[in-house]
């Protein structure tokens, strides 16, 4: 998968599969999302790993 360098972008349709936003370097809160999303994605949980990119993507900085 290719990650777009873009650095904040909203996807207008929450219906499509997004790409994985990166967590922000430094933040713990954003490490400890892209870590669950590393485990649900391992488990195949699709509605863990979405709901961390949630977390991610809203994660105010
Ligand atoms: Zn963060």
């Amino acid at each position: 998968m290719t990650e777009p360098l873009k650095t904040m972008e909203d996807a207008p349709l929450l219906s499509l599969p997004l790409a994985d936003p990166d967590p922000v370097p430094g933040c713990p809160r954003c490490r400890y999302w892209a870590r669950e999303r590393t485990d649900a994605r391992r488990a195949d949980d699709g509605a863990r790993v979405s709901d961390c990119n949630v977390h991610i993507r809203r994660h105010p900085h």
